[in-house]
């Protein structure tokens, strides 16, 4: 009951805000080339708050709504706005406050290891292959490339610094 109601409400405030969240990876240097706008968020001409593509990038509507979608697409974005982030913990809590799901893989030297993960259900559902217990050639083409796409390595630095891997 509690999850319908929350799901209305959310579904009501996205209907006025023109941010659209990433699912699924997307090229942002091809859609440079295409004439979709100046915005890869909103897909509208409109004056770049960020530009991570010659002069195209993120507005200011959609930099103010930003939620991370797929850690893959949205790295620019990720990247630029870590910035304000001085430490491993204040990085590691932006990310969580702006909807990733993460788990830990490790750290060495100082710097944390992390599975960004875009897709829960496809990692959970091959975690064995993912983590190294089952070999990837057990599953056909389709299914390494959905599993590939369902996150992103990530590391933080001990400076709040982060990497995202794609
Ligand atoms: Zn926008």
């Amino acid at each position: 009951m509690y999850t319908k109601v929350y799901n209305k409400k959310y579904i009501r405030k996205n209907l006025n805000m023109p941010f659209r969240g990433k699912n699924t990876y997307e090229n942002c240097y091809k859609w440079h080339r295409q004439n979709n706008g100046t915005c890869f968020y909103c897909y509208e001409d409109k004056p770049v708050a960020y530009a991570f593509v010659g002069k195209k990038g993120i507005c200011q509507e959609c930099l103010d709504h930003f939620k991370i979608g797929h850690v893959g697409t949205d790295r620019h974005v990720i990247t630029y706005l870590t910035n304000q982030c001085h430490s491993h913990e204040e990085t590691l809590k932006w990310l969580k406050k702006h909807d990733l799901k993460l788990t830990p893989n490790g750290q060495k030297n100082g710097t944390h290891y992390y599975f960004g993960i875009n897709n829960m259900g496809i990692f959970n559902n091959y975690c064995a292959i993912i983590y190294g217990l089952t070999d990837i050639d057990t599953v056909n083409n389709a299914t390494k490339e959905k599993i590939m796409d369902s996150y992103n390595e990530i590391e933080i630095f001990k400076n709040g610094g982060i990497r995202i891997i794609y």
